[in-house]
């Protein structure tokens, strides 16, 4: 059986894995030219995720490379009061560590064979057992898996089904080696998470593993156009953090001087999902994992998802040698209940950051009664 993964994402490698540790080997076919061609973006935390990671004989080498402090959480709002502080004590069990999404990658990637990962293989079509590359190239399969994340070209095989805009677009931007540029902002930020919300908007700071504080900033009930509109200069990056201060007018200080203290790596992100609950009729040669199959918010479950898909498909897989069509049947039919009740939550959680008293109500979230 020729088993063939479109993307080298977390969900892809850790189905391939997973399979080799089970002795079945699969071929991942990854658009970008090498694991360095893109920056991998910032931390994630994983929490049920892990148990891929225990699946896949990896979950050592992740605690190894995870931030158990990266969980320390820091909550205000715009006029600078501070609602939660949260401080993760040294021997706090490792629930909910934040691990750097390039050094997961490569924890995945390395504990590969050799040439499982053909780097450089843009999907382009598939029929009949053949896939197609862009720019010429073909390969043959028994098993198609998309695993080619939000934008993925394998979905349209199994659903007419496309990812809508969320009514939240944001702006990344960053400060590199905060302890030694920005000593004093590195102080309030802290380890971990420092969220501040209201006024329909979000500033969400979060240490890297590098010495980076990435920046997410949030404007919620906004359109697809929003960028279009909103006059941010993206191609003069000094002008970009002038209009960013502009639209975080009447916050407090200390927050843009978050934003004047970046560099000039900027990048816009407009937000989108997939309808909650989707579903498709089984095919026994084709399935979807991780954000092909159920684009959610970005509020904390996407990633964990696409490593329990990724591990869990491969179980199935084998516990059903030769019978794929048997495998797929009972990933999916797990798979769509538990990614369907992920997705409600976390619809849940973005409704309650895109309303008026999104702080307040957070705060509610993390310290009911
Ligand atoms: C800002 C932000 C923060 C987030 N934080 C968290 C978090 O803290 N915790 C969490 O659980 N989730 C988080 N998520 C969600 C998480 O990043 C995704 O859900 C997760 O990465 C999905 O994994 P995946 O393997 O399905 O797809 P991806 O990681 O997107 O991988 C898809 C791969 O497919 C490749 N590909 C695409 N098209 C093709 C093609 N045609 N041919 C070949 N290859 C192709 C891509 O290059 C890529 O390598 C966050 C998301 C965002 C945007």
């Amino acid at each position: 059986m020729t088993i063939a993964i479109v993307g080298a994402g977390l969900g892809g490698l850790a189905l391939a894995r997973v399979l080799h540790v089970h002795g079945i080997e699969a071929v991942v076919y990854e658009r970008e030219a090498s694991r360095e061609a893109r920056g991998q973006g910032g931390m994630l935390d994983i929490h049920s995720g892990q148990r891929a990671l225990r699946e896949a004989g990896l979950i050592d080498e992740f605690f190894a490379i995870a931030r158990g402090e990266g969980q320390d959480m820091r909550l205000l709002e715009p006029d600078g009061t501070l609602l939660l502080q949260e401080d993760t004590p040294d021997d706090a069990p490792m629930l909910r560590p934040e691990v750097d999404r390039a050094d997961l990658r490569d924890l995945l990637l390395d504990a590969l064979p050799e040439g499982t990962v053909r780097w450089g293989h843009a999907y382009e079509s598939a029929e009949d057992g053949v896939l197609r590359f862009a720019g010429g190239g073909s390969a043959g399969y028994d098993l198609l898996v998309g695993a080619d994340g939000a934008n993925s070209r394998v979905r349209a095989l199994l659903t007419d089904a496309r990812p809508a805009h969320l009514g939240q677009n944001a702006v990344e931007i960053g400060i590199p080696d905060i302890d030694r540029t920005h000593p004093d902002l590195a102080a309030m930020v802290g380890r971990g998470n420092y969220w501040v919300l209201g006024d329909g908007k979000s500033l969400a700071a979060q240490r890297n593993g590098d010495g980076r504080v990435r920046i997410g900033l949030s404007f919620y009930n906004t359109g697809e156009d929003w960028f279009a509109t909103a006059g941010i200069p993206f191609d003069d990056p000094a002008a970009t953090r002038a209009r960013l201060i502009d639209l975080f007018a009447g916050w407090d200080t200390r927050f843009t001087a978050l934003i004047a203290a970046c560099d000039d790596l900027v990048q816009p992100r407009s937000l989108t999902t997939l309808p909650i609950g989707l579903t498709w009729p089984s095919r026994p040669d084709v399935t979807l994992l991780g954000d092909a199959a159920h684009l959610m918010p970005p509020v904390g479950e996407g990633a964990n998802m696409a490593l329990l898909d990724g591990a869990l498909l491969a179980l199935a897989l084998a516990a059903h040698p030769g019978d794929h069509a048997a495998a797929i049947e009972e990933y999916e039919r797990e798979m769509f209940e538990r990614t369907g009740a992920a997705a409600r939550m976390s619809a849940k959680m973005q409704e309650l950051l895109m309303s008026p008293d999104a702080s307040r109500r957070l705060l509610e979230f993390f310290q009911p009664g």
